[in-house]
């Protein structure tokens, strides 16, 4: 296979929704998969283009079908990538990220160890991702407690990524993102060429 899974993964509230925003925009060609969340949405979140978001019987009837590439319960919700969309596009030949948690990218890691690359996106200090999720005011305190708190378990999965890379600002985040899919991306299919 020529294309490449990439993983994004950092804690809560380090702008992982933005870059991967903006990571669509920079790089069109690259497909970036919609989970699916048993999360309440939030005010500003769209259906289909954020997450799917599905009650818990539904999510239990995908999961039950092998309906997910790999899933997790994060901060006490489901999360789960759906199989179909991902394993079509690799299939193709295309580049495909998965915005996920660190659970989520050690299985991701298991099931295709050659073909995924793990990127890790940090804050630049745990007080700053502190007043990030306190200011982005979509989660209450008992929320942000419980974020902060995972964050610190989450930052020990570091050593499993391939790369890391801090979230000083977002331009600059999503370039160092963009740089490092765009490379690996390269180095995958010129490779595969070369043996060929
Ligand atoms: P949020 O509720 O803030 O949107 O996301 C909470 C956490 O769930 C984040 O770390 C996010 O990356 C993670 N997440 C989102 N979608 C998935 C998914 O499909 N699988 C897994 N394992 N984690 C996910």
């Amino acid at each position: 296979m020529q294309s490449s899974l990439f993983v994004l993964s950092g804690p809560s509230g380090v702008g992982k929704t933005t870059i991967r925003q903006e990571l669509a925009k920079m790089i069109p060609e690259l497909f970036v998969s919609v989970s699916a969340t048993t999360r309440q949405k939030r005010p500003d979140e769209v259906n289909g283009r954020d997450y799917l978001f599905l009650g818990k019987e539904k999510f239990d009837a995908m999961l039950s079908e092998n309906g997910f590439f790999e899933w997790a319960n994060v901060h006490g919700n489901c999360y789960g990538t759906p199989t179909k969309p991902i394993e079509e596009k690799l299939a193709n030949g295309k580049d495909v990220l998965l915005v996920i948690d660190v659970q989520g990218a050690c299985q991701v890691r298991e099931r295709m160890p050659l073909s995924s690359i793990l990127i890790f996106l940090l804050p630049p200090s745990l007080d700053e991702l502190k007043s990030r999720l306190s200011g982005r005011k979509s989660d209450d305190d008992e929320q942000v407690k419980i974020r902060l708190e995972n964050a610190k378990s989450e930052l020990k999965s570091l050593l499993n990524y391939d790369y890391s890379v801090v979230n000083h600002t977002i331009a600059q985040a999503t370039h160092d993102v963009a740089s490092i899919i765009k490379w690996c991306s390269y180095r995958r299919k010129y490779d595969r060429q070369g043996k060929n």
